[in-house]
């Protein structure tokens, strides 16, 4: 079928680009139709033309509700260079100004007009759009809908208002993330069977590579210095304080690191975004605050200092790099204590169980993930429900990593909890448990009598840093529970039973110091078949466990709403 000859026409003359990019056409085709629709692609994929050529080309006035005033600002100056008709209503126009706009969109003055969803669910947002003749409503950043994401906004869920009192007017809701769950979400409450367009998640240019974390900040300051010397990027934090900590240290080293989170003050976090803009090789340290809508397009590496929560966060947070399609990195070091403190979020969040075990699932995914041994990208585009072949272009298949079978091991760490358990009554933090098992005699085995339980000693075969990363992926498989509330002291996990009986098989990834990046692998040959293949079986499983899971949670609020 041909393109649309108007839309083709539109492309080639207002924006000046020959050809439509993937599923582009389909959507301006389905949207002219009057179609509901959702479209998912990845920043920088070209979803706003998915919804400003139908706005121009249907009659009337394109309303689109976006999260972020700086970004409205952006999208409505760079709509006008090209000569057409848009603006912005929000908190940051004068009365004076915002009723100028409103009478031009009452006179079909304009093509498109972007609004905040706070503007547009008010009174008088609802009056204006009564006055209006309207194309289409397009919803930027839909995943703010989800209440489980991090970007939730309150208002955009009431934006199911729109279909409500304009049922013939088709709405397209557009986002960059978007797992299973969160797309359901977004179709249930702003669309009307509505046709979901989703375009490859794939970012081949971007390389995935997980560190162990030892020292994460002298590991970063290594990867910056040794391979992004000069280079813009972002250091994702988890909290304000770590934020401030790491832009200091980097800074004292002569990189040109800025903080970015919430507690710094408006004019602070903008002047720090103008210059990581404007200016080369700034390197902006920051918690998840930094981000939705920054699009430079020659960010060469994000790196991520803590594990975030979730593989959506971590796919949002990566795709920032690399837009320019030119090789970037995504570096993550992640250690013990990202499992322990993220478990440790979500059980102290006031959410409903309901709630933590959607985090849980959400959490376990991105842990499984962090552990893989085979193709990170396979994994990755596998939550998203995308099947691929290994990729070549992550740190797993550049330099694949030895697998031993340590369920032998396994058993001698579990026993030995359980063992210094059973001989004092009282549990047991990692650095004991690693002593006892490597024989070391120290103050704390002695007090305790430990060099006498049974186990004491027989685990002098690994080094402490293999133990390290035994127990890690222990803790990330639930087979050992790390209690922080109590000096994260350890304790068996339900189904460590399996592994002491041999039921189950536990290997460990060991990585030569400095193998990665020699090897090259073409992409569709490297890493082994078999393995990622039932690893993206595995993951797949697990986002089926979050899409029943979700389900659940809609039938279970669906009906408490009833009562
Ligand atoms: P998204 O909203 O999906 O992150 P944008 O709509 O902002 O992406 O588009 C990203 C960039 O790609 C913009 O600079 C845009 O002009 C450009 N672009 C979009 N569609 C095309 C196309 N068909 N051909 C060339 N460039 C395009
Ligand atoms: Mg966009
Ligand atoms: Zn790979």
């Amino acid at each position: 079928m041909p393109a649309n000859p108007d839309a083709a026409d539109l492309l080639q003359h207002i924006w000046g680009y020959a050809e439509f990019r993937g599923l582009q056409r389909e959507v301006i085709e389905h949207v002219l139709g009057g179609g509901d629709a959702l479209v998912l692609m990845p920043t920088g994929g070209g979803k706003s033309l998915c919804f400003q050529i139908p706005a121009l080309l249907r009659d009337g006035l394109g309303i689109v509700v976006s999260p972020l005033i700086a970004l409205m600002q952006d999208q409505v100056a760079a709509l006008r260079e090209l000569g057409l008709r848009a603006a912005f209503l929000n908190s940051t126009l004068d009365a004076e100004t915002a009723r100028r706009v409103q009478e031009q969109a009452r006179r079909g003055d304009l093509d498109l007009l972007y609004m905040a969803p706070e503007r547009l669910l008010s009174d008088s947002g609802q009056r204006l759009l009564d006055q209006c003749r309207i194309a289409l409503f397009a919803i930027d950043e839909a995943h703010c809908v989800s209440q489980w994401g991090h970007d939730f906004r309150p208002e955009y869920g009431q934006l199911s208002i729109l279909r409500e009192r304009w049922p013939h007017v088709p709405r397209v809701a557009l986002t960059a993330t978007a797992d299973v769950p969160t797309r359901q979400e977004i179709a249930d409450k702003l669309l009307r069977d509505g046709r979901a367009f989703v375009s490859s998640f794939d970012r081949p240019n971007i390389r995935y590579r997980v560190v162990e974390k030892r020292d994460g900040r002298a590991q970063l300051l290594q990867f910056i210095r040794g391979e992004h010397a000069g280079d813009c990027g972002v250091v994702y934090c988890l909290s304000r304080n770590t934020v401030e900590e790491v832009a200091t240290m980097l800074a004292a080293q002569d990189i040109a690191a800025l903080p970015y989170h919430a507690g710094l003050s408006a004019e602070m976090r903008a002047h720090h975004l103008r210059r990581f803009l404007d200016e080369d090789g700034i390197v902006m340290v920051a918690t998840i605050a930094f981000g939705m809508g920054i699009d430079k397009p020659d960010v060469r590496f994000v790196a991520h200092l803590d594990m975030p929560r979730s593989i959506e966060g971590y796919f949002q947070e990566t795709g920032r790099a690399g837009r320019d399609g030119l090789l970037a990195q995504a570096w993550l070091a992640y250690g013990l204590q990202d499992v322990v403190q993220q478990r440790r979020l979500i059980e102290l969040s006031e959410a409903d169980a309901t709630y933590k075990r959607l985090s849980t699932a959400k959490l376990d995914a991105m842990l499984a993930l962090a552990e893989a041994a085979d193709c990170r990208r396979v994994r990755l585009l596998a939550y998203f429900d995308e099947t691929s072949t290994p990729c070549g272009n992550c740190d797993n298949c550049l330099s694949p990593p030895e697998l031993i079978d340590a369920t032998e091991s396994a058993q001698k760490l579990l026993s030995t909890i359980y063992r210094c358990q059973q001989a004092s009554g009282t549990r047991f933090a990692a650095t004991h448990i690693i002593d006892v098992l490597r024989g070391k005699r120290g103050d704390k085995v002695e007090r305790y009598g430990h060099h006498a339980v049974s186990t004491f000693g027989i685990g002098a075969d690994l080094d402490e840093q293999d133990w390290r990363s035994l127990l890690r992926q222990l803790v990330a498989q639930h087979l050992v529970e790390v209690d922080a509330a109590h000096f994260n002291v350890l304790q068996l996990g339900a189904a460590s039973r399996e592994v002491l009986r041999g039921q189950r098989r536990i290997l460990l990834k060991r990585r030569a110091p400095g193998s990665e990046r020699k090897r090259r692998a073409p992409r569709g040959v490297a890493g082994s078949g078999a393995t990622a293949a039932s690893a993206g079986a595995a993951l797949q499983a697990l986002s089926r466990v979050d899409a029943a899971l979700f389900e659940r949670l809609r039938a279970w609020r669906a009906s408490t709403a009833k009562e």
